[in-house]
């Protein structure tokens, strides 16, 4: 089925993005208004609205979509573990904060204001 939401426009490259990623199934770019240093936004090519829409049958290409969180996190700034890391979000419905809805996790990483365990600033 052919969708015009926002995100399957930039999966198929009818709207810009700053890519990082990109294969059969997933594409991966920059969040156009980021929210720490590393802000990626990793979608499904396929239109799924949301987490609250995922089937039984969807847990194998969802376990490879998480597979590739880390991986994008630290090929694309978030500093290494232990001290550094990055979070994974998924917003779902109004409530949920969720604006655009096709499925999309937000990586977040990079130095963060929440940060209590960073030593202090010399
Ligand atoms: P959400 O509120 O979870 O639906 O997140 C939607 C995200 O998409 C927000 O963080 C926006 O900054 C981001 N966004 C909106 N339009 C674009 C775009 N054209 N390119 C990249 N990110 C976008
Ligand atoms: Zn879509």
């Amino acid at each position: 089925m052919s969708h015009d939401c926002l995100f399957c426009k930039i999966a198929r490259h009818e709207i810009p993005a700053k890519v990082v990623h990109e294969d059969d199934e997933f594409i991966a770019f920059h969040d156009i208004n980021p929210a720490a240093p590393v802000h990626l936004l990793l979608i499904p090519k396929r239109h799924i609205a949301s987490l609250a829409d995922i089937a039984p049958q969807d847990g194998e290409w969802l376990a490879r979509m998480l597979r590739l969180v880390p991986r994008l996190a630290f090929e694309n700034g978030a500093n290494p573990l232990p001290e550094g890391g990055f979070r994974l979000v998924a917003n779902a419905g109004i409530e949920g904060g969720q604006e655009v809805d096709h499925l999309h996790f937000h990586i977040l990483g990079g130095a963060r204001p929440w940060n209590k365990r960073a030593a202090p600033a010399a």
